[in-house]
Order: C-alpha cells, then sequence, then structure tokens
C-alpha cells in the first residue's frame, strides 16, 4: 500500500509536534513530505534531520540564511527543497505531491494555506480554527466544490465527529448534517473553565501573561493558552462547530468540566448522550483523524478510571467570561461578524502577551470592535477569500489602535 503523504502546516508548534509524535509510530504508513514554521529553525531542522522532507517552507525570509547553513551540514541527498515567504509557503498547501494536509498554523495566518489545501481536494486536519471563524461558508463550499474532506483535530469536534452516527461523520464539512437531523438534538462542548475557573473575579485584572499560560490540563501554544484562560477558546469553538456541523447558536450546549476527560457529546431526540472520554491528549484526536475511517495507535495512556477522583460539571460564569458570551452574539449576528470579533482577538491577545494591555482589556477589545463595525459586519460576510483578508486587516488595524489607546490611558508596569 503506498504511504500516505504529509504536509504539515506549522509543525513546529504545539500541534505540529503532537503530529510528528504519532507519524514517528506508523511509518510504513504515513510519509511526511512538507514541513511549514514561521521563523523557528532550530526545530525545524531537527525535524527534518529526522523526518526527511522533500520540501520545508519558511515563512521568515530573514531567516533563510541560518536554515540554510544548518542544511548545508546534511549529505546532499538529506537536503529538502526549501520555499521561502508566506505566499510561496502558502502555496505548498495545494502540492499534488500531498495527499493529507495538517493545518496548525496559530489564527489567521493560516487561512492560506488552509484554504489552498482544501482548494486542491485533499484531506485536511483542521486545528487551526480562526481560519474557519473568520471566513466560515465560504471555506465549506470551496471544501464541498473541490472534494475535500474535512476533518476536525480540535478535541472538541473530533469528539463530536467520534459521537454522530457513522453515516453522518462521512460527510462532515460536506454538508450541514445535524442542522437537517432529526435525531440530534444538541451538541454538547464540553470546557475545562482554564487556570481561572475559581479565582476571584476582582484579581482578574492583574492577571499575567505567565499565569494565563498555565493551563491545568494541556499544554499548548500561547495564543490559544491565552484563548483557554478569556475562554474565547471556546467561544471560537462554538463557531467552529456551528460551522463544520451546519447547527444553530441554541443547539450547541457548553458545559465546564475541569477534568477534561470527557471531550465532547451529543446528545440525541430519544434521550441518550453520547460522550467520547480519554486522557487530555492531542495525539488521539489526531491519530483518529490521519487513519480515519480506521484506527492506529498514538501513543496516548489508556485512561485509568481508578485514578480518577470524579467527574465534575458546572455552568460558565458569564461575569468571568464575557467572551465566551460575545461569540454566541457573533455567531447569532452572522454575516462578518465572527470574522470581526476573531481578528479584534488576536490584536487583544497579543497585545495582553506583550504586556501592553490588562487581562480583561481583551474581551473589552472584542466587545468595542463589534460595536464599532456593526453596520459593516451585518451587511454580510465577504464574498471572497480576498474580501476576508481585507476586513481581517481592517479590523486588525481598528483593534490596534484601540489596544494602543487602552494601553497607554492604563500603563502597565514592567
Ligand atoms: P503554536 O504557537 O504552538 O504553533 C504555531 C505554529 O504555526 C508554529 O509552527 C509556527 O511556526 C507556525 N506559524 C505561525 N505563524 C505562521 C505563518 N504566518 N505561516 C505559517 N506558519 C506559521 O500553536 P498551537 O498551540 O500548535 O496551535 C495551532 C493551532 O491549533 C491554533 O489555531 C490553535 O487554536 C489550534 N489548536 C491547538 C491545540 C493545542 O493543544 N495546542 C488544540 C486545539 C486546537
Ligand atoms: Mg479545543
Amino acid at each position: 500500500m503506498a504511504r500516505t503523504r504529509i504536509g504539515i502546516f506549522g509543525s513546529t508548534g504545539s500541534i505540529g509536534a503532537s503530529t510528528l509524535d504519532v507519524l514517528a509510530r506508523h511509518p510504513e504508513r504515513f510519509s511526511v513530505d512538507v514541513l511549514v514554521a514561521h521563523s523557528r529553525v532550530d526545530p525545524l531542522f531537527e525535524q527534518i534531520k529526522r523526518f526527511r522532507p522533500a520540501t520545508v517552507g519558511l515563512v521568515d525570509a530573514g531567516r533563510r540564511a541560518a536554515l540554510e547553513e544548518r542544511l548545508a551540514s546534511l549529505p546532499a541527498a538529506q537536503r529538502p527543497a526549501v520555499v521561502v515567504g508566506q505566499a510561496a509557503v502558502d502555496e505548498l498547501a495545494g502540492d499534488p505531491a500531498l495527499d493529507t494536509v495538517v493545518a496548525a498554523v496559530v489564527g489567521t495566518a493560516g487561512l492560506g494555506s488552509t484554504w489552498n489545501a482544501l482548494a486542491a481536494g485533499k484531506r485536511v486536519l483542521l486545528a487551526n480554527k480562526e481560519s474557519l471563524v473568520a471566513a466560515g461558508e465560504l471555506m465549506l463550499d470551496v471544501a464541498r466544490r473541490a472534494g475535500a474532506t474535512l476533518l476536525p483535530i480540535d478535541s472538541e469536534h473530533n469528539a463530536i465527529f467520534q459521537c454522530l452516527p457513522a453515516d453522518q461523520a462521512a460527510v462532515v464539512g460536506r454538508a450541514g448534517l445535524v442542522g437537517d437531523s432529526n435525531e440530534i438534538e444538541r451538541l454538547v462542548l464540553t470546557a475545562s473553565g482554564g487556570p481561572f475557573r475559581e479565582r476571584p473575579l476582582a484579581d482578574f485584572a492583574g492577571i499575567t501573561p505567565d499565569q494565563a499560560c498555565a493551563h491545568p490540563n494541556w499544554s499548548m501554544g500561547r495564543k490559544i493558552s491565552v484563548d483557554s484562560a478569556t475562554m474565547m477558546n471556546k467561544g471560537l469553538e462554538v463557531i467552529e462547530a456551528a460551522r463544520l456541523f451546519g447547527v444553530s447558536a441554541e443547539r450547541i450546549e457548553v458545559l465546564v468540566h475541569p477534568e477534561s476527560v470527557i471531550h465532547s457529546m451529543v446528545r440525541f431526540v430519544d434521550g441518550s448522550v453520547i460522550a467520547e472520554l480519554g486522557e487530555p491528549d492531542m495525539r488521539t484526536p489526531i491519530a483518529h483523524a490521519l487513519a480515519w475511517p480506521e484506527r492506529i495507535e498514538s501513543g496516548v495512556a489508556p485512561l485509568d478510571f481508578g485514578a480518577l477522583a470524579g467527574l465534575h460539571f458546572e455552568s460558565p460564569d458569564p461575569e468571568r467570561f464575557p467572551a465566551l458570551r460575545l461569540a454566541f452574539e457573533a455567531l447569532a449576528a452572522g454575516g462578518g461578524m465572527p470574522l470581526v470579533m476573531n481578528a479584534a482577538n488576536e490584536v487583544a491577545v497579543a497585545a495582553f502577551l506583550e504586556r501592553r494591555i490588562g487581562f480583561m482589556d481583551i474581551p473589552a477589545a472584542l466587545q468595542a470592535a463589534m460595536t464599532h463595525f456593526a453596520g459593516n459586519a451585518a451587511a454580510g460576510a465577504p464574498e471572497t477569500i480576498e474580501a476576508v483578508l481585507a476586513a481581517d486587516r481592517e479590523v486588525r488595524a481598528w483593534a490596534a489602535s484601540w489596544c494602543d489607546a487602552r494601553g497607554s490611558a492604563t500603563a502597565l508596569g514592567g
């Protein structure tokens, strides 16, 4: 059997590393043909030596010389072709030499590569939720037209996918399947509640980037860690679920479950609830989507029920986590509103990580952007990918000046 040829966009990140860990267990089944990173050449070089891709993409042209210098130490036959710059790297995602693309770039920066992979009809393992939130229906349209297979590796969506009846699961990303079903009642997205679930609200203003990035259950990149702390991550996931499974906001429920053992659930009309359980380890959803509809070993430890102190559930606290409410509002408003929310969030999270604004300024930035762009966004979702990118740039510029003004007004220390 020919091996499945894999490209990993965002290979040096947290999802990229988990994906390579799974792939390394199955060399007879998968080959690693393309690796893409933004600028970190040291981890990229280690991956090149180990996995021998034919091509590597480096977004940051300023790091090209550093990469070439390392590659020069390899025998000529082991040196991959090097592609540099965002547009050229994004094009690699449509390369006929790839069967499967793992979309693991963080943020809307992943839109180009995710789009190109779908347009080329590939199997796309989607971690990059921001691009689906920003581009919405357009992205599903391109996937359907090209006959692509869009499989979620975000753990909640992968869990829901696993809980759906097999005949319906097989068309995910190609039709609004749950929305049309008279058997499925609701999707239940579980949330850990992040590191501040029990922190007194009065202390939220003093939260630092390192505190926000110390997630209790999952080890992830810094942007998604901050999103988990504000619960914007769950907000993005509500929109991601609405898009992937074709359901309205009223049929999506968010449930805080601090142990992160149940990764999400589906409620059926007969009262049954089907859940997917396991250790909180991204290698499970990644392995599932790599091999689907088969199953392969992932390296994840078996779930030890005896070691569980219990499974707990509570409703999310709207005072602590206004970003979650804003995401439901953005989804209900429709049109370009999810794009506005997502772009403002990326800018605000970056400003928070650079200590230019405070933690609670993040939801304030979202609210401000959503109010400011309400008229424009209601006019409808952008109809081309170029229009999506232009709208994203416009919101970012506005949000950047909002953050500047907020930052100088509050003058955070050190
Ligand atoms: P990360 O910060 O650890 O890694 C990001 C990767 O993207 C890096 O390899 C970086 O080089 C690359 N990158 C950054 N900018 C780029 C650009 N302009 N072009 C090409 N590559 C670029 O992030 P992560 O935690 O791995 O998250 C990646 C995506 O997966 C995010 O969308 C996140 O929401 C989603 N996700 C992550 C997890 C997790 O457990 N980490 C879980 C679910 C979903
Ligand atoms: Mg998730």
